[in-house]
C-alpha cells in the first residue's frame, strides 16, 4: 500500500469516527452512528494491515482475536451495567497505551540513542503515566459499580488524603522528566519499571476516595485520559490516526464530564476530591415521619380524572425494566386524552441519556420526552406526577439543605404536582444514600414494590376501566 492511501484510509477512518459522534447525538440517527464507528475501525486496521513496514501480521490476528473473546462477552451485558463496562472498555485502552509505550521504550533503548528526541520521550512518558493510571482507576471503578464485595462502595479518606496523591504524582513526573533527559543513561531501563509502578498506584489512590454516585463521572473523566493516552500514543508512533481518534476521544469524555457536572452543580475539583457519598446523611427528625401508602386501585382512579401527567422516571426502571410496561401506562392514559409527558433529568440512572434510551426501546415518541428545564415550569398545572423508581432526582433537599451531598443539584420538581405517587420497593434512600422529603409530604403517596410490578397493576386497573380486556 503506498502512502498515499494509506494517508487517504486514514483520513476516511477519522471522517467516519466524526460523523459516529455527531450521530450519536440523536436517537434518530445514533444507530448509523454504530455503523459508521465500526466502519471506521475496519478502515483504521485494514490500512494497518496493508502497511508495508508490518511484517508480523500474526501479531495482528491474535490481537483481532484476543478483543472478540473479550468484546462479545462485553457487548452482552445488561444495560444497567454499560457504565461498568465503560470502565472497562478504557481500563483496555490504558492498557494498551502503557504497554506500547513501555515496549517502544526498549525497543528504542537497544535499536540506539538516535531514536530518542525530547519530543518523542515527553510523548512516551505521557502516554505510559496516563495509560497505566486509567487501567487501575478503570478497574476500580468498573469494581466499585458492580459492587465487587471487598471493593469499599463508599469513598475510602484519610487525613492528607490530597497532599500524598500529589507528591506521588510529582514524584513520578519527577522520575519521568529524568527519563526525558537521559533517556540511554545505564539506570534509565531500571527506572522505567518504577515510573509504570508509580502511575498504576496513583490510579487506584485517585479513585479510593471517590463514592459510587460521583463514578459515572469519573469514568466520563477516565475516558478523557484513555483519550490523552492514545494521543501521546500517537505521538510516539507518529500516526496521525491515533491522534484524532485519541483526540476524539478524549475531549468527548471530558465534554461528557463537563454536562453530567453542571447537571449535578458540582465542579470537577469537588467529584474528584470531594469524597461525596461519604457520609450518611439520615436525618433523625424530632418525630417520626410517616408515608402514606396507596394501592395501584386508587391510584389509577386518580390518574383517570387527571388532564396532565408527567411520569419521572429513573435508576429503579432500569432496574426493574419497566418500560414497556410504562409504555403501555402511556397507552391507556393517552386513550382517555389525557396529556403525558416524561421529565427526563440528565442524570437519572447510572449514565447519561440512560431514561431516553429506555424509553426509545419501548417506542415513546421523543417529542414526549422533555427535558428537566423544560418540563418544570409545567409541573404546577401538573395533576399527577408518576415518579417511576427515581430518588435523588426529585429530592427536594437538594434546593435548599446546605449540609445534603446533593445540595445545588437541579431536579425535577415533582413536589410540585398537585398529587405525585412515587413507585419503590422499601424505604431505602437512593444512590447518594440519603432520605427524600417528597415522599413524606402530604400529596404524597407511595406505590410500594417492583416497578414493573406495579406499573402492570396500574395498567390492568385502567384498562379494566375502560372495558377492556
Ligand atoms: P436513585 O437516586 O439511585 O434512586 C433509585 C430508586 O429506585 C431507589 O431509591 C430505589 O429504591 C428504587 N428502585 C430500585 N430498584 C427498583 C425496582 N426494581 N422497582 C422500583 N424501584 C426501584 O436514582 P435516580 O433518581 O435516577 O438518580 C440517579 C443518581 O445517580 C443520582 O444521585 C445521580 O447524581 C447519580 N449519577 C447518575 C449519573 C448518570 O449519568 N445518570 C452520573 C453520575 C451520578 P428501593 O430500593 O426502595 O426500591
Amino acid at each position: 500500500m503506498t502512502h498515499a492511501i494509506l494517508q487517504a484510509s486514514y483520513i476516511l477512518a477519522t471522517a467516519l469516527f466524526i460523523f459516529a459522534l455527531h450521530w450519536m447525538n440523536d436517537p434518530k440517527t445514533a444507530r448509523r452512528g454504530v455503523y459508521a464507528g465500526v466502519a471506521g475501525m475496519t478502515v483504521a486496521v485494514l490500512a494497518t494491515w496493508f502497511q508495508p513496514f508490518i511484517i508480523h501480521h500474526v501479531w495482528i490476528i491474535i490481537a483481532i482475536a484476543a478483543g472478540f473473546a473479550v468484546g462479545v462477552p462485553l457487548s452482552m451485558v445488561p444495560l444497567t451495567a454499560v457504565p461498568q463496562r465503560t470502565a472497562l472498555s478504557h481500563a483496555f485502552g490504558g492498557l494498551a497505551a502503557g504497554v506500547v509505550g513501555t515496549a517502544e521504550y526498549y525497543l528504542w533503548y537497544h535499536e540506539g540513542p538516535e531514536n530518542f528526541t525530547t519530543f518523542r520521550m515527553v510523548a512516551l512518558i505521557l502516554e505510559v503515566l496516563l495509560g497505566f493510571l486509567t487501567l487501575t482507576g478503570s478497574l476500580l471503578a468498573a469494581g466499585k459499580l458492580q459492587e465487587v464485595k471487598w471493593i469499599p462502595q463508599r469513598p475510602v479518606t484519610y487525613p492528607g488524603q490530597n497532599f500524598v496523591n500529589l507528591t506521588l504524582l510529582v514524584i513520578a513526573l519527577g522520575l519521568g522528566g529524568a527519563l526525558v533527559l537521559h533517556p540511554t543513561a545505564a539506570w534509565a531501563p531500571q527506572l522505567f519499571p518504577v515510573i509504570v509502578v508509580l502511575a498504576l498506584l496513583f490510579g487506584v489512590l485517585l479513585i479510593i476516595p471517590i463514592g459510587g454516585a460521583d463514578m459515572p463521572t469519573v469514568i466520563a473523566i477516565l475516558n478523557a485520559y484513555a483519550g490523552l493516552a492514545a494521543v501521546a500514543m500517537g505521538f510516539v508512533l507518529d500516526n496521525k490516526l491515533l491522534i484524532t481518534a485519541g483526540a476524539l476521544d478524549g475531549s468527548s469524555g471530558l465534554i461528557l464530564a463537563i454536562i453530567m457536572c453542571k447537571a449535578m452543580n458540582r465542579s470537577f475539583g469537588n467529584v474528584l476530591f470531594g469524597a461525596f457519598g461519604q457520609v450518611q446523611q439520615l436525618k433523625a427528625g424530632g418525630e417520626l415521619k410517616v408515608y402514606k401508602a396507596e394501592t395501584p386501585e386508587g391510584a389509577a382512579q386518580v390518574m383517570e380524572q387527571a388532564s396532565l401527567v408527567v411520569i419521572v422516571p429513573g435508576y429503579g426502571m432500569a432496574v426493574s425494566q419497566a418500560q414497556h410496561k410504562v409504555r403501555e401506562l402511556y397507552d391507556q392514559l393517552k386513550k382517555r386524552g389525557i396529556t403525558v409527558k416524561f421529565a427526563i433529568h440528565p442524570v437519572a440512572g447510572r449514565m447519561p441519556g440512560h431514561m431516553n434510551v429506555l424509553l426509545a426501546e419501548a417506542d415513546i415518541p421523543y417529542t414526549d420526552l422533555i427535558e428537566m428545564d423544560d418540563i418544570n415550569s409545567d409541573m404546577p398545572q401538573c395533576d399527577v406526577a408518576l415518579v417511576v423508581g427515581a430518588n435523588d432526582v426529585v429530592n427536594p433537599a437538594a434546593r435548599y439543605d446546605k449540609t445534603s451531598p446533593i445540595y445545588g443539584m437541579p431536579i425535577i420538581a415533582a413536589d410540585k404536582a398537585r398529587t405525585t405517587f412515587a413507585i419503590k420497593r422499601s424505604k431505602n434512600p437512593g444512590f447518594a444514600g440519603i432520605d427524600n422529603e417528597l415522599y413524606f409530604a402530604p400529596h404524597t403517596w407511595m406505590l410500594f414494590g417492583d416497578a414493573k410490578t406495579v406499573v402492570s397493576e396500574l395498567v390492568k386497573q385502567l384498562s379494566g376501566g375502560s372495558g377492556m380486556h
